[in-house]
């Protein structure tokens, strides 16, 4: 029998990507707090516990030591959606493979990962469940697992789910492995569960594998992040979840009670949190319910910061796909939901008149104020930030009884929000991975595969037609982009984002120093990116790139602005540009070089 004192456990993070579940850096997710947790409740040493990312042990070879001398290897991961990440490359089979190989100790493997596994994390994949020699695979909740395979002394656990009570425990006990994540302090976002399970049965899902909603209580939630911010953690997304509207009511309908708890309880035990961000929410909550719907969205508007996204599953807006594949919401309906979420939550905070922005969120604002009853706001008079709360849009092509009209449906749709005056904070475009247990395994990737060719030009003409213009909308020049973290350089630029639900990718002229954070604004667009000019900008220091990365600002302009340096004031340099660069321009002390 082992002692659980004496155990030294390794846990090795692979990742995991799933419909209602992120955990790519710079984001973390529940399973390895809730797996460290577990340990720690079932009497492991917290000193005895080590976390690695996949990416740690590919950057320093020198910790899978950790993984070989272990008594305990655990791996996590898992990706039940296609993707391609900037902050993160998941494990690839081989390397899980390896892992279980290196480890002399007992091995154990959970998370998604035990829906399948495919041999690339790419759309138009079919998977299937192996255990890549792992001594035990968890069927069930990984942190159960754990915790009763611990207590057995090793010898083995029944694959069960855990409740309530020890969620509400592990998720407070387990807090602590964040400050052995590599991203730890300032570039990490700790992804929230609230919920699991759905009310519905898409056909492509793995969420209703999880069953019929079960939600975490607000104290539940509101304790872990206490924990998480006593250990440092300052950013959170309220992600794990089908539909956050639906939160603590019967499973479909909303109940604005107990999100006020949830969100005002976090704001209250996280008072210094710098980023409050959500995913999923259901579009046909909103239209079902749409006066408790409106309730809960004014709630989270309030309590939120700025840039979020409530992303909607409409995968389609065919009627015959949707009938084929039960998807639960029509593009009429989903319309409706867009205009909703714009009224009630796509103002702009930092106007003069907003109470509800703080002080680091108020920039000078090219209007005299702003009203949220008149959301959504855009044009030349806005503040100068992100929306607070904007729909984003979820597409899957590859789905039972697609045909050529379905691509033509979905542009459609997204036109016709874009023409009615309304705001897309993102669109996703995706091809289906089919799983075992859902109905889609039948169907498996043979339709994505044969549409491969119609889905590339629909979704560069998509990019081209609405994105980019919905974008300029969402944020024209002069938005300003605040904690913008420097991640990589290319083509003479250094690129960055916010942390968050779906940051925008930001392009800065010049190559700056990495892992560093600057506040930016908006001076041109992309398809989903934006290039950005520090904010503010020091016109008696500004680069010639930066000078020219301005609109309307050519080589002749910029090059005499750096000729006929120092100004006192932005208006000394008497510029004529056809945009208004003291939104953003400033100008400091001149000090002559040597
Ligand atoms: S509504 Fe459909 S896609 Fe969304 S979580 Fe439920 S089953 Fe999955």
């Amino acid at each position: 029998m082992t002692d659980p004192e004496t155990l030294s456990v390794t846990i090795v993070d692979g990742y995991v990507d799933e419909p209602a579940h992120f955990g790519v850096p710079p984001y973390i997710s529940t399973y390895p707090r809730y797996t460290a947790g577990a340990l720690v409740d079932a009497g492991v040493a917290r000193e005895r516990i080590t976390y690695h990312t996949i990416d740690r042990l590919r950057d320093e070879p020198d910790y899978w030591r950790d993984v070989d001398e272990a008594d305990l290897l655990i791996y996590l991961g898992g990706m039940t959606v296609p993707g391609k990440y900037v902050g993160g490359t998941p494990a690839e089979p081989d390397e899980v493979r390896k892992l279980a190989w290196t480890a002399t100790g007992t091995s154990l493997m959970g998370g998604p990962v035990k829906f399948g596994v495919g041999d690339e994390n790419a759309g138009a994949t079919e998977t299937e469940r192996q255990d890549l020699d792992f001594d035990f695979v968890a069927k069930g909740d990984v942190e159960a697992a754990v915790h009763d395979l611990v207590e057995s002394g090793l010898e083995g656990f029944n694959n069960r789910m855990r409740d309530v009570d020890e969620v509400s425990r592990w998720a407070q006990d387990g807090a602590f492995i964040v400050e052995q994540h590599p991203n730890h302090p300032a570039y990490l976002i700790a992804e929230l569960e609230t919920s699991r399970g759905c009310a519905y049965r898409c056909s492509f899902c793995t969420e209703p594998l999880y069953g019929n909603p079960t939600f975490r209580p607000p104290p539940s939630v509101v304790s872990e992040v206490d924990a998480l911010s006593n250990c440092g953690v300052k950013h959170f997304r309220i992600g794990r979840q089908a539909d956050i509207l639906a939160y603590g009511g019967d499973g479909e309908a909303p109940n604005p009670d107990a999100l006020r708890q949830l969100y005002s309880g976090i704001r209250e035990v996280a008072p210094d949190l710098e980023t409050l961000h959500l995913d999923n929410m259901n579009p046909i909550t909103i239209v079902n319910w749409p006066e408790k719907s409106r309730e809960g969205i004014r709630i989270i508007a309030e309590h939120n910061t700025a840039g979020d996204t409530a992303a909607f599953g409409l995968e389609s807006a065919d009627p015959v796909v949707q009938e084929e594949n039960n998807l639960n919401v029509s593009a009429e309906e989903c319309f409706e939901a867009v205009k909703i979420v714009n009224e009630e939550a796509g103002w702009r905070p930092g106007g003069p008149n907003d109470p509800r922005s703080s002080e680091s969120e108020r920039v000078p604002a090219a209007s005299a104020g702003e009203d949220p009853a008149d959301a959504p706001t855009f044009g030349d008079d806005t503040p100068r930030r992100l929306p607070k709360l904007l729909p984003g849009i979820n597409l899957l092509h590859g789905l039972k009884g697609e045909r050529e009209e379905t691509y033509e449906r979905n542009r459609e749709f997204l036109q016709r929000v874009y023409d009615e005056g309304y705001m897309l904070r993102r669109i996703n475009i995706r091809q289906v991975m089919a799983f075992d247990g859902t109905d889609m395994s039948d169907t498996g990737a043979e339709i994505a595969n044969e549409h491969k060719k119609l889905f590339k030009r629909y979704k560069r003409q998509v990019r081209e037609e609405i994105d980019q213009p919905m974008l300029e909308r969402v944020a024209p020049p002069g938005t300003v982009l605040p904690n913008i973290h420097l991640e990589y350089h290319q083509d003479g630029k250094t690129f960055g984002r916010q942390l968050g639900t779906y940051p925008l990718l930001v392009g800065i002229p010049g190559e700056r120093e990495l892992e560093e954070t600057i506040d930016v604004a908006v001076v041109d667009h992309g398809y989903r990116s934006v290039t950005g000019v520090p904010y503010p900008l020091d016109l008696n220091d500004a680069s010639m790139d930066e000078l020219t990365a301005i609109p309307g600002v050519g080589n002749r302009t910029a090059g005499d602005i750096v000729v006929n340096r120092p100004y006192d004031s932005v208006a000394d340099a008497e510029l004529e540009t056809e945009f208004d660069l003291a939104q953003f321009m400033t100008t400091r002390t001149f000090e002559p070089a040597d």
